[in-house]
């Protein structure tokens, strides 16, 4: 059976330098903290860009603490794309805000600039909620309009936050995802495009007050040292093993995996091109293919193909069944179907096929014959 992302494959090509690394975090016995964490922390800081890298717990934790730090609260509006994992709706709620949900372009499945815009303006006028927060999602590996939404934060006076779970490695003109906004946060949930070998996050920031705070908060508010607590934060690290299996894994990805990705999305769209809509990635853009994502004609066609495919043996996903405004945890908020018709279209219409940077041609044309036919 083939793989959805491959990650067995990996393990046997860097399986002595893993082992090692695993091995010696084990023999010294430094299992919370240590320089493994602090090495990754500047490799990462280093690679995207940035002057500040804070490791935590996971993606989702990794915006739960940027929320904190700002102080996003009941009363506060928060801008999340409607086509998203629940995540990025779920650490808005969680913190007693509210999400205002704004529609995706077609294209890039990426939140809509214009539509966000109309979104902070509806807000403001019906008065109920202070606009705070812009969450712009980099999905399936391909960075968000970052020019156009840093200009409308600017105007309405808000922050934003670059969910960059899915976009570690992409860029735009070079400037690498996860240095966008005010802050950026990551995930190294294992199908990531940067995974660990469990759960695991970061921060990311060129604001020394914010990392500061973050510092504290992730580490039960500590002043001094966590035995002196200066406010009430939380527990949230990255397992010492993971940062050593990261550093390996960070150096591969570096060395080949972003551009192994890259030419399996070119073998992808030279085969597929004409034959269904095969993704976009606009001029200077770059994506880092957390998925490759085909759009179907309806969901009969979509529904069917991936029925076919399976019959192949090759796996395929379907990101997202649901829009984020009809997940029923949101079902107190009050929204209008038609202000979601893309994420509605793209819900029934989406097929991600395998892919990972071990991909060979050969399971890619069986793929693509099998779409073909
Ligand atoms: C995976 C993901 C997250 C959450 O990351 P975890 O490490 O699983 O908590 C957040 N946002 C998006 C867009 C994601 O894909």
């Amino acid at each position: 059976m083939m793989e959805f992302r491959d990650l067995k494959t990996q393990y046997e090509k860097y399986k002595e330098e893993i082992d090692a690394a695993i091995h010696e975090v084990i023999t010294n016995a430094h299992f919370i903290g240590g320089k493994e964490v602090a090495e990754l922390e500047q490799q990462l800081a280093d690679y995207v860009g940035v002057k500040h890298c804070i490791t935590c717990a996971n993606g989702t934790e990794a915006m739960t603490l940027v929320m904190m730090a700002w102080d996003i609260k009941a009363g506060d509006a928060v801008f999340v794309p409607d086509f998203t994992f629940f995540s990025t709706g779920e650490i808005v709620s969680f913190r007693g805000a509210t999400p205002v949900f704004v529609d995706v372009d077609r294209d890039t499945f990426n939140i809509d600039p214009v539509k966000l815009e109309q979104a902070i303006v509806k807000t403001l006028e019906e008065g109920k909620l202070t606009p705070k927060v812009v969450i712009p999602v980099d999905l399936f590996g391909l960075p968000a309009n970052h020019g156009e939404i840093a200009g409308i934060a600017e105007k309405y006076n808000l922050l934003v936050l670059e969910d960059g779970a899915q976009g570690f490695g992409g860029n735009i003109k070079g400037k690498r995802a996860c240095s966008f906004g005010n802050a950026a946060t990551t995930s190294f949930f294992p199908a990531k495009p940067l995974g660990c070998y469990g759960d695991g996050g970061a921060i990311f920031t060129n604001d020394g007050d914010l990392a500061k705070l973050l510092k504290s908060l992730k580490i039960h508010g500590k002043g001094e040292d966590k035995y002196d607590n200066v406010r009430v934060g939380v527990n949230s690290r990255l397992d010492t093993i993971q940062a050593a299996i990261l550093k390996v894994k960070l150096k591969a990805f570096i060395d080949h995996e972003l551009d192994d990705v890259n030419r399996a999305y070119q073998l992808y769209n030279e085969r597929l091109t004409g034959v269904v809509e095969t993704p976009i990635i606009p001029d200077g853009y770059y994506s880092s293919f957390a998925q490759y994502t085909i759009k179907l004609k309806n969901k009969e066609e979509r529904d069917e193909l991936q029925a076919k495919l399976k019959e192949r043996g090759i796996p395929s996903m379907i990101y997202y069944v649901k829009p984020m405004h009809e997940q029923g945890a949101f079902s107190d908020l009050q929204f209008t179907d038609d202000d979601f018709a893309v994420t509605n279209e793209l819900c029934d219409t989406v097929l991600s096929l395998p892919m990972h940077p071990y991909l060979s041609v050969e399971e890619i044309d069986k793929i693509c014959n099998v779409i073909k036919a």
